[in-house]
Order: C-alpha cells, then structure tokens, then sequence
C-alpha cells in the first residue's frame, strides 16, 4: 500500500508516518529529511538546497522528484509513505507516472487538517531525538525532565533552523499557494480522505488507521 500524508508543516505528518513505519513495516519517504541530509553533503548543489529551505521556500520539482525517483528503485516492505511530497501539481504528476512505470498504486491520500494558530506554536516547539528521530514538542510532547530519549535513550536533541516565525511564514504561503491545490487534485480523482490534525496523537493514528483498513 502506498500512501501521501498531506498537510501543511506542523500538521503531524512526520510523527504519524513513524507509527506506520512501525506498525505497518512501510517506508518512509520524506524529501525534507532526504534534503537535510543534501546540504550536509558540501555540494554546491547542497549549498543552494540549505538556501532555500531556510527561507522557507520551495527546492526545485527536478530535485525532488529525482531524490523520490532514486528511493522508488529501493526494497517497498509495506509500502511506501509520502511525507511532504508531493508539494506541487507537477509533483504529483511525476509521482504518478513514476507509480505507473513501477506497476504500482497510489492507495489514500491522508489530509491532515490543522488551523493556523495551532501550527505556529507547534513548530516554534518542536524538536527531535538526534539518535532516532522521535519528534518532541515543549507543548503536547515535551523532551522528559531527565533529558533522556525514553524511544532510544539518546541525550541530544535538535531544533529545525527553519522552525522559526519567520521562515514558517513563508512556508505557510508556499503550502496555500503551490500544495494546498493538491487537496482539489486528489479529491476529483477519489483518493482524498482527510483527518482531524488538532485531534490527540493516537486519535490521529486511529483516524488514520481506519482509513487504511477500508483501502
Ligand atoms: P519538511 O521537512 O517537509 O517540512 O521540509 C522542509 C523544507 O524542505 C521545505 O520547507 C522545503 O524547503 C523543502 N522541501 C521538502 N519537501 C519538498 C518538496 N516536495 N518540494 C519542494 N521543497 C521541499
């Protein structure tokens, strides 16, 4: 089963993916994670890739939808999930003829919906395990009072560069004006099935689940 999560940043989309990943032994694919690690690779390439991403804006479609291309050639376990990709109409054309040269399907289309408010105080407090990924938030979720990742027992813990006010600005622009017509795309061709974002964590994983189950 292949699935998109869709979402504007904030919306939950990376910590959902981590629970199918270990319930449903799918694959995450994230291209923001997949550009983090570009523009450690001192690239010139790399170098533009930080660029942008801190601005907030959008990495170029040949880009991403190279890094995707690259990930599709690998083992599928359970499936692939598409975590912040596709972000534009001409992605989600190439996801699609990418699908179709593979034999493979597009299964659901999870929109996550959250309200603005909610995703400015979600991403100024967002930070992650740096052994393994766990998402933590000074609200909902914070890092445990002795410092230790309860997941992997890691005592590092990273915040984005573009969590900030400011670049989140932009990022919300980019998703209303480039990814949100996504929701209308996916809609007409009968694949959207959207889900409570502000909802409690394991509600959102239960929504969820229970969209797959009926896939
Ligand atoms: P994310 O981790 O999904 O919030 O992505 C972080 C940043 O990576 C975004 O703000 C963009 O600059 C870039 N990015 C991630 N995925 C894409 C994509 N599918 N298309 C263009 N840029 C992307």
């Amino acid at each position: 089963m292949n699935i998109i999560l869709l979402g504007p940043p904030g919306a939950g989309k990376g910590t959902q993916a981590r629970t199918l990943v270990d319930k449903r032994d799918m694959i995450q694919l994230s291209t923001g994670d997949m550009l983090r690690e570009a523009r450690t690779s001192g690239t010139e390439m790399g170098q533009k890739v930080a660029e942008v991403m801190d601005s907030g804006g959008l990495v170029t479609d040949e880009i991403v939808i190279g890094l995707i291309r690259e990930k599709l050639e690998g083992d599928k376990q359970g499936g692939f999930i598409f975590d912040g990709f596709p972000r534009t109409l001409p992605q989600a054309d190439a996801l699609a003829d990418l699908l179709a040269e593979k034999g493979e399907t597009l299964d659901a289309v999870i929109e996550m919906q959250v309200d603005d408010a909610a995703l400015v105080s979600r991403i100024a407090g967002r930070a992650t395990c740096g052994s393994c990924g766990e998402v933590y938030n000074d609200v909902t979720k914070p890092i445990p009072a002795d410092g230790v990742c309860p997941v992997c027992g890691g005592k590092e813990f990273k915040r984005r560069a573009d969590d900030n006010e400011e670049s989140l600005k932009v990022r919300l622009m980019e998703y209303y004006k480039k990814t949100s017509p996504l929701i209308g795309y996916y809609y007409a061709k009968g694949q959207l099935a959207s889900v409570n974002g502000l909802a409690e964590i394991d509600e959102v994983e239960g929504a969820i689940a229970r969209v797959l189950d009926k896939t």
